[in-house]
């Protein structure tokens, strides 16, 4: 047994659930697990295709992005991963994060366009519309392109709880999402790419929907969140 078994297993199982839930076709897309307690991230190894996978090439590096363990090369989009789990911070609780070009949500971040909250499926994760960033500057594309990635979606979460929205859209390149494990933030990214959808389609059959009215918000949010949820079986 190596020392990150565990960790590289939980990171291998949430990048397998990428292609299953149909996020990502080749090997657009990527996740990771972190271990607080150790300060440690394991990731996706870059451009392997999902069906060569297997949990020793689960690449592990440390919070600094130096390596750990593991002889392949890291997802290209690492940095940004690690510049995110920086700001999170241990106290977050937050454990995994996941990239992918899923065609809906990558249709919004293209459109530079915040996805509207129009119904209850929404409201359900999170209360407001799900956030785009700003565009990377010249000088950022030009720079530590991937590190610069994870501040403008930094610079996007200061206004919002990142226990609370679990999603992000990157302007004119896709979405990012994270949450208590691996496994939770890629479910977050079906739920993205669904709200997504869902929200296109409302403004094709009315471009003029109307968002989701505040009460509706409150209780559909709350009932799953909040500090009297009611939903599922605890
Ligand atoms: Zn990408």
């Amino acid at each position: 047994m190596g020392a990150y078994d565990k960790l590289k297993q939980e990171a291998y199982e949430a990048n397998m659930e990428i292609p299953r839930q149909d996020l990502a076709i080749f090997t657009w897309g990527n996740a990771s697990a972190f271990d607080w307690d150790r300060e440690v991230c394991a990731i996706k190894p870059s451009g392997v295709a999902y069906d060569e996978l297997s949990p020793e090439h689960m690449v592990v590096l440390k919070l600094d992005g130096t390596a750990a363990e593991g002889a392949m090369r890291p997802s290209s989009d690492t940095a940004t991963h690690l510049v995110m789990y920086r700001y999170f911070g241990r106290e977050s609780g937050i454990r995994g994060i996941c990239h992918t070009h899923s065609p809906y949500a990558v249709s919004w971040a293209q459109a530079k366009k915040p996805v509207p909250i129009f119904g209850t499926t929404h409201a359900d994760h999170y209360y407001k519309q799900i956030p785009v960033t700003e565009e990377l500057t010249d000088e950022a594309i030009q720079g530590d392109y991937e590190i610069e990635t994870g501040n403008v979606i930094v610079d996007a979460l200061k206004s919002a709880d990142p226990k609370e929205l679990e999603m992000i859209l990157v302007a004119g390149h896709g979405p990012f999402t994270w949450g208590s494990d691996a496994k939770k933030a890629v479910y977050n990214s079906r739920v993205l790419e669904e709200i997504a959808l869902m929200a296109m389609n409302t403004l094709i059959i009315n471009p003029e929907a109307s968002q989701l009215k505040q009460s509706l918000r409150d209780k559909h949010y709350q009932r799953k969140h909040g500090k009297n949820a009611y939903y599922g079986q605890n």
